[in-house]
């Protein structure tokens, strides 16, 4: 039996590479410093993993922006734009210009799109096809990273993605063809990295395949035979690990076990119902080994020893000990780097931390299980197995985690509960006579300007430089200031500004009950940008009101209605780490009734207008098309649940970003918010038609400025983008409003905007 791990966080135990990162592109190092930090970096993952008794430890699974990217590079698939920019720069440069746009001597190139890896919070750079696209090999960074590795001792896996997943992620930027047909043209190259590496006398090869968890056509599954026969027949000693995982093979399976690959890798995290299918089927060769995904890659609780055994035990005993590798489900860039940084301390209790494992320590975890399943069981494993049981029992009944109250509460649920009192258009009649808002209302997200000043208090305070009555003052004197901005611009439905939070999840997570929070638990998101997401550990419930106080307080500077603004329960489960210990349903659900109390307390402290944002609903989707409905029904049921709270002339209204809707445009509706605001404006209120196809019937804001970037439009932009909307939507359902928040944007510019987007709506309305 053997240990394999599929990549491990690149990003360093202290967030190494994206300080040097950020310096060199700021100029302050040299390419030469950035590129030994990087060099630093993985001799550390390298020798931790060989240390830790890993066998097939991956090379190629560093990278300085992304490992799409890089594989574009290496198969120069460089989109023509960027021709001049290569002439006179150097590759890492070029490479970091496809990344994140290059604006130099004279030379502007834009960034390459960027979107999310398959339901991860990470981001990939998306590559870019032409009809006639060609690739030829550009990088060896492959090649280079085994090398390098081999110096040190260590002889490793190199990692890269499959030839049909490459090319599945990428997106075609002309119309007459499908990226899939490239693979004849992309395979070549693919030989030759092969080739070199068999030079250099590497042994295994991982291929990952995410894409056999996806619903694929007919021609993609044809094709991935094709491929892996080509793959096998021109290297047949080459040990080709192919690696699926997020999610089950589903209707896929029968063609994933008949690849003649060297080993399969499960991910018997999200899919342990299918080793069984697998063990059982006729079409699983004689020779291939499988790799058992068991320790989750992509949350941080400790593995629960006694099942992950029993899923390997199951293996052994129908295939032998040789054929079974035990492995983490994924890749560890989904989980933070080391829990042993993190310090006891009242949010972190011991009892919590040792419910945690990180990715070292699931390094770690990997290798034990491997030697209690090949019985190599000494006094110090039978010690580790002993404490694996006792804080895993530990969190099955522990008080931190189970509240009864909770649970009733939500057993309790009625079919009343997640319904307003009355359909919209009743609610539209007394909320039309209770707000008394003009034609075209402006309004904005929420949040306004988080300038360097305003973070520089929070951290103060933290610190305790500041006290709570002086930081109180300055977020008061912020916000009034930001009220009074709001009425002199002539915005009619204001905001108080969000100057409190540091942001949308974790202000929440603070103060509900059942999160708590890590000092160090970054994982990156994109390029040098990591996350730090708060852990749901136990049922979650809320205290004390969490924003009462702010709302009325803004709401007490202005005669105008001031929203009140919370972040929705799918949002925040969604960019949470979450139990896995009950169905996400079950966690979101809780969050939903903790959300619907603050709901009613805002309305009693007299605020009429709310809103929940959920900017996250649609990246909540399952992967597999077949378990949208299921998923798509508890989300909107934990949005409803609440809303559902308050009176019919409370006007509740929600946002999202970045979303297509024509697919889940009847869910949309189904959340029926009184007011939805929408992302819009890049793509020219294209996002809109889903809206107006459906007859969408409550009221909606199509943003009609990009808050993403500094530019400040005209009105007579704004007038145009609202009269594309008119044009679909009627007139009495529409609302102005920017994209999104504007906390990343500086007041210069804000304000400059704002006024031309009052502007649009005033001319707009002598249009009616
Ligand atoms: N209310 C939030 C803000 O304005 C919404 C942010 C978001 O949609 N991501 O910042
Ligand atoms: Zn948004």
């Amino acid at each position: 039996m053997k240990t394999n791990n599929l990549g491990f966080p690149r990003i360093g135990s202290n967030r190494e590479l994206k300080k040097a990162s950020e310096l060199y592109w700021a100029g302050k190092i040299s390419a030469e410093e950035l590129i030994q930090a990087g060099k630093d970096i993985r001799r550390h993952n390298w020798q931790l993993q060989a240390e830790a008794g890993i066998d097939l430890i991956p090379s190629n699974d560093f990278s300085f922006y992304d490992q799409v990217l890089d594989l574009t590079l290496t198969l120069g698939a460089i989109p023509e734009r960027y021709n001049e920019f290569a002439k006179t720069n150097s590759s890492l440069d070029l490479y970091f210009a496809m990344a994140r746009g290059a604006q130099k001597n004279g030379q502007d190139v834009v960034a390459m799109e960027m979107t999310k890896w398959f339901d991860t919070n990470y981001h990939y750079i998306v590559p870019e096809f032409t009809k006639e696209q060609k690739f030829a090999l550009f990088s060896e960074k492959i090649i280079t990273e085994f090398k390098e590795a081999n110096t040190l001792g260590i002889t490793t896996k190199p990692v890269l993605i499959g030839p049909i997943s490459y090319l599945l992620l990428g997106k075609e930027k002309e119309e007459g063809f499908h990226r899939i047909d490239l693979i004849d043209k992309l395979l070549p190259v693919y030989f030759e990295i092969f080739e070199k590496l068999q030079a250099e006398n590497a042994d295994y090869i991982q291929l990952d395949e995410p894409f056999l968890a996806l619903n694929l056509s007919d021609k993609e599954r044809k094709t991935f035979t094709e491929v892996y026969n080509k793959i096998n027949i021109r290297f047949p000693k080459i040990k080709i690990i192919l690696a699926n995982y997020f999610d089950c093979f589903g209707e896929n399976l029968e063609t994933a076990l008949a690849l003649p690959v060297h080993t399969l890798h499960l991910d018997l995290v999200r899919c342990p119902s299918q080793l069984d299918d697998i063990l059982e089927s006729a079409q699983l060769s004689s020779t291939v080994n499988l790799s058992l995904g068991v320790v989750d890659g992509r949350n941080i609780w400790k593995n629960d020893f006694r099942n992950s055994l029993a899923l390997i035990q199951k293996a052994t005993a129908a295939l032998g000990e040789n054929r079974i590798l035990v492995a983490p489900s994924c890749s560890l860039i989904h989980s933070p780097v080391d829990l042993d940084l993190e310090s006891n301390d009242e949010t972190l209790t011991p009892e919590i931390k040792q419910w945690l494992a990180f990715a070292k320590q699931k390094i770690n975890e990997v290798v034990l299980l491997k030697q209690f399943a090949s019985s190599e069981i000494d006094i110090k494993t039978a010690a580790e197995f002993e404490q694996n049981t006792i804080a895993n029992d530990n969190r099955k009944t522990s008080k931190l985690i189970h509240n009864n109250d909770v649970k009733n509460r939500v057993s309790g649920i009625t079919s009343t509960d997640d319904q307003r009192k009355s359909a919209f258009a009743n609610r539209r009649k007394s909320q039309i006579e209770a707000l008394n808002l003009p034609l075209f209302p402006t309004t904005t997200i929420g949040s306004f300007p988080q300038t360097a000043e305003v973070r520089s208090w929070r951290a103060k305070f933290k610190k305790g430089e500041l006290s709570v009555e002086e930081y109180n003052n300055l977020i008061e004197k912020e916000t009034e200031a930001t009220i009074r901005f709001q009425e002199e611009t002539g915005i009619d439905v204001l905001v108080h500004g969000e100057f409190e939070r540091n942001d949308m999840v974790e202000y929440f997570g603070e103060q509900l009950a059942g999160f708590t929070f890590t000092k160090n638990g970054w994982v990156q998101s994109y390029g040098s940008r990591c996350v730090k997401p708060p852990v749901i550990y136990g049922d979650v419930s809320r205290p004390t009101p969490m924003t009462v106080k702010w709302s009325k307080y803004a709401q007490s500077l202005t005669s105008k209605w001031v929203k009140g603004m919370l972040t929705g329960p799918v949002t925040i489960l969604q960019w949470s780490f979450v139990r896995n210990d009950q169905p996400r349903s079950e966690t979101c659900t809780q969050i939903a009734l903790a959300i619907r109390d603050e709901v009613v307390d805002l309305e009693k402290a007299g605020i009429k207008i709310i809103q929940i944002d959920e900017p996250a609903i649609r990246e909540g989707l399952p992967l597999r098309k077949e378990e949208w409905a299921a998923y798509l029904d508890w989300a909107v049921r934990a949005f409803r649940i609440s809303a559902s709270g308050v009176k019919d002339d409370t006007q509740i209204h929600t946002h999202m970003c970045y979303s297509e809707f024509n697919d889940i445009i009847q869910n949309i509706a189904d959340m029926d918010a009184d007011v939805i605001t929408i992302e819009c404006s890049r793509s020219q209120m294209e996002l809109l038609d889903a809206f107006a196809d459906f007859n969408y019937p409550n009221e909606i804001g199509p943003g009609v400025y990009d808050i993403h970037s500094p530019r400040v439009p005209s009105s007579d932009e704004m007038v145009k983008l609202l009269e594309k909307a008119s044009a679909v939507i009627p007139v009495d359902q529409l609302w102005v409003n920017p994209d999104c928040g504007l906390k990343t944007r500086h007041w210069e510019e804000t304000k400059k905007a704002l006024v031309e987007m009052v502007a649009a709506a005033q001319e707009m309305r002598l249009t009616v």
